[in-house]
């Protein structure tokens, strides 16, 4: 009585992680969709302003400067989010059973929660 009982929990538990993990995932992902948008739109801005400046006979440093760190502010959002991404996916292939270790790459048993080759814990 007891095993199905605990068995359906821990069923449970692991289709709330994945869905989590999905849910997480979509929201991250819709994040970078649109800061790679915003990035493409610095990156136009910033050739405007060179080309504007080309145009004008006058480059402004100034306006560039500030066009380049926009440009790099934006791009280390979608660094991070893409790490991020790429983090829940890890632990969403570590919830499916099928993970490798991140530390030394040795194909992880389903469910353990360190790396029997390596000792590293595994990632959520
Ligand atoms: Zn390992």
């Amino acid at each position: 009585m007891e095993n199905w009982k605990e068995a359906l929990d821990r069923g449970v538990l692991a289709v709330s992680v994945k869905t989590e993990a999905m849910v997480e995932s979509g929201r991250v992902r819709s994040a970078l969709t649109a800061a790679r948008r915003d990035m493409e739109a610095a990156v136009n801005d910033l050739g405007f302003q060179y080309y504007n400046g080309w145009l004008s006979g006058g480059l402004d440093d100034a306006a560039l400067l500030a066009a380049c760190q926009r440009v790099q502010e934006i791009h280390g959002e979608v660094l991070a989010l893409q790490n991020r991404l790429d983090r829940i996916q890890a632990g969403r292939r570590t919830a499916e059973g099928a993970a490798f270790c991140a530390a030394c790459g040795k194909k992880l048993i389903p469910g353990s929660r360190y790396c029997d080759g390596c000792g590293a814990p595994v990632g959520r």
